[in-house]
């Protein structure tokens, strides 16, 4: 016979009462498993199973799901923010519990709330809201890489949005090949500065960006441009491109996040300087 804790675990790890006893459990044959200890009981009328994650349980116990930067880490989606604080999702209208003294952001979002981790497509609008069109940019563009986001989702998204932001989800795409792409993109397109995505360039290779006819910019992620092997072939890459009348200008992830003043003068600098060439 079916295990209250395998139900709970079918259903993400958290679940509340009175969607178990729709399965035929009564309220005696939770509180066994609970004396048994094959389930916890979160607050009451919600429970768990002691292998769900703390970081959900918290936030069941709270009333709430967990959502915002570290939904969008869970959701093993790129995210601007570094913020460690546990942002927790109590609907439109619910009461928040505290379940001890703690650090957590509560949000007021109106919606169908679930417990434990809140659904990637309601992160997404919460993230717009709390983190602003960049962190939302970068995480939407993740999203829809990774393939996570339908496109019937996408469009209920923006419909979520504030109209005046909705022009964000127009321009993303799902291309990008990592959120400091998307990151510049957007700073550039702001700028009014039109450049193409994931070019081909023969004897060259794929680079992230063009911009106007000779203008290459390359985004170093934090993963793989560090060992010597790549810095080689990044070099090889650059020579190539001189050969064909480019400038290669590239950007890290600190200079992207932390200094762009001076990423965007570069590239002006750049353009003007090929404007004075022709
Ligand atoms: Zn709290
Ligand atoms: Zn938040």
């Amino acid at each position: 016979m079916l295990q209250p804790s395998q139900l709970i675990t079918h259903a993400g790890g958290i679940a509340r009462g009175t969607r178990l006893q729709e399965f035929g459990f009564s309220r005696r044959m939770l509180s066994n498993s609970v004396k048994d200890g094959s389930i916890l009981r979160v607050r009451p009328g919600v429970f768990a199973v002691p292998s769900t994650d703390a970081e959900l349980i918290d936030a069941a116990a709270h009333g709430g799901a967990v959502t915002c930067a570290r939904a969008l880490r869970r959701h093993s989606i790129w995210t601007l923010n570094d913020d460690a604080t546990v942002h927790v999702w109590l609907g439109g209208t619910g009461r928040v519990h505290h379940p001890r003294s703690c650090s957590c952001v509560g949000h007021f979002f109106a919606g169908r709330m679930s417990l434990g981790l809140a659904p990637l497509e309601v992160v997404l609008v919460h993230v717009y809201h709390c983190h602003g069109d960049e962190a939302f940019f970068a995480a939407l563009e993740s999203a829809l890489r990774q393939r996570k986001i339908t496109s019937s989702a996408r469009t209920r998204v923006r419909a979520r949005l504030p109209v005046n932001a909705r022009w964000l989800v127009d321009l993303a795409r799902s291309d990008a090949d990592s959120g400091l792409e998307s990151l510049l993109r957007l700073r550039l397109h702001l700028l009014g500065i039109r450049l193409d995505c994931q070019v081909v360039i023969p004897t060259v290779g794929t680079v992230d960006f063009v911009i106007g006819e000779h203008l290459i910019l390359e985004t170093d992620g934090k993963e793989n441009h560090d060992d010597e092997s790549h810095r080689h072939k990044d070099l090889v890459r650059d020579a190539a491109a001189s050969l064909l009348g480019y400038e290669t200008l590239r950007f890290d992830y600190a200079l992207v996040v932390y200094d762009w003043p001076m990423v965007e003068a570069a590239i002006i600098a750049a353009l003007a300087r090929m404007a004075w060439r022709v």
